[in-house]
């Protein structure tokens, strides 16, 4: 067999085999197939496409490069959430500790934020002392005694993943639906839970662009899963607008902490109910009705005592977590017109989030954990001129200097009132 011969058939759109496919990643793991060979090939999938089948052998070649964590000990209990990724997405802090507290075994492998878009991982460790590397049997341990545990991964997770990432995210070759399905799906499978909810986001601070791509790329991933025997369910959301009023991580801790004390009623919490009841819902509970447990659990404050369990298991301490916030400056920018509310451009509050110091443009970046930003109005609301629309948290002094009308093409202001949207599109199982 020869890459060769392998390029040539995708680029004239033929089937490759699962053989073929073997050949061209193993190949480029261990460096029999260099990274302008595997750059060419993907270029041709991008082009041509996967079909299933292709799609199924190149998801499962990509899971079997590396570690597969189990979880059989938990049966069909476990249930794992994945979101494609957004701005102000604190969603796995507040919907694991609810699927906990009622009874489902949550085991979550959470990656660091790049570029606009956050990661729990650095939100977790915005927390003092909370340890996101524990070994695989304090893992296993701690999802058995709590209920719940979301580390960073240690193991050797889809090490194909990783390479071919990397080379795609350097030759235009994300874009592509097969290519990120195989990618996210391998990844999920490899941290063995059976049943898996999607978060698939659209919009400005997405990957898809639009609600139409997001649902392709949603049905490719649940097929994908049915695949490999997992219960599979998408929740396509909204992500023109950042999630909830909080951006940046101990800042989102914070927000997370208020949605599970029942201090918050906004899109933030909305999303999360739902994720909630779909991960409920997949699990063999005793349960009637998944939405009523979901709003009993926060109401109850269950949720939130498993939230305290949780943090205190992987030796975090949230006491100071409202009251502290070591910011140097805490600039408001305020609104220059009145009228409704509009629109929050996701990518443009992400992008200001992180060079407020929230985030990282390249991985070794360093992150500031109090930086960040909480918007003082949503969606909807009346503005008046002169009133704050948020708040910039920053230890950097170019800011200081920046007027507020600097910030404005952030939010979309208009004389008529906006109809509620809901941040969720459509659910696909
Ligand atoms: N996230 C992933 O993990 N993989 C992709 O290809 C795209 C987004």
């Amino acid at each position: 067999m020869r890459i060769y011969d392998i390029i040539t058939k995708k680029k004239y759109g033929k089937t490759l085999t699962r053989e073929e496919i073997d050949f061209a990643v193993n190949g480029f793991v261990n460096g029999t197939v260099a990274d302008y060979q595997m750059s060419s090939l993907l270029m041709a999938i991008c082009c041509k496409g996967f079909n299933e089948q292709e799609t199924f052998d190149l998801t499962e070649i990509m899971l079997h490069s590396g570690d597969i964590i189990d979880l059989s000990a938990f049966a069909n209990l476990t249930v794992d959430k994945h979101s494609t990724g957004g701005v102000g997405d604190k969603t796995s802090l507040i919907i694991s500790p609810i699927v906990a507290s009622l009874g489902g075994k949550v085991a979550k492998l959470s990656g660091r934020g790049l570029a606009h878009t956050g990661g729990t991982i650095d939100k977790l460790e915005s927390i003092k002392g909370f340890n996101v590397n524990l070994t695989r049997e304090q893992f296993i341990n701690q999802v058995e005694n709590v209920g719940m545990a979301i580390v960073s991964p240690t193991e050797n997770i889809v090490p194909a993943d990783k390479k071919i990432y990397a080379l795609r995210d350097a030759t235009a070759t994300v874009d592509c639906i097969p290519l990120i399905a195989a990618s996210i799906m391998s990844k999920k499978l490899a941290s063995g839970s059976k049943n898996i909810v999607l978060d698939v986001k659209y919009g400005n601070g997405a990957f898809m662009q639009d609600e139409t791509e997001a649902i392709k790329l949603a049905n490719t991933m649940v097929k994908i899963g049915n695949y490999f025997e997992r219960k599979v369910t998408a929740v396509i959301t909204d992500m023109n607008k950042p999630l909830g009023s909080a951006i940046g991580n101990k800042l989102e801790v914070q927000e997370a902490i208020d949605v599970l004390k029942m201090n918050k009623q906004n899109n933030l919490r909305d999303v999360c109910v739902v994720l909630a009841t779909e991960m409920i819902g997949q699990l063999p509970l005793d349960i009637k009705n998944p939405k009523e447990a979901v709003e009993e659990a926060i109401k109850s404050g269950k949720a939130y005592n498993k939230f305290k369990e949780w943090i205190a298991a992987q030796g975090g301490d949230i006491t100071d977590i409202k009251s502290i916030n070591n910011s140097k400056y805490k600039i408001e920018i305020k609104s220059n017109k009145e009228g409704f509310l509009h629109s929050i451009s996701a990518i443009d509050i992400g992008t200001l989030a992180l060079q407020l110091g929230a985030g990282r443009n390249k991985k070794e970046d360093n992150i500031d954990y109090d930086a960040g930003i909480i918007l003082k109005k949503q969606c909807g609301d009346f503005v008046e001129n002169g009133e704050t629309l948020c708040v910039l948290y920053t230890n950097k002094d170019e800011f200081t200097k920046m007027k507020s009308d600097n910030f404005m093409h952030i939010f979309e202001i208009c004389e008529t009132e906006p109809e509620k949207q809901n941040p969720i599109c459509a659910i696909v199982k």
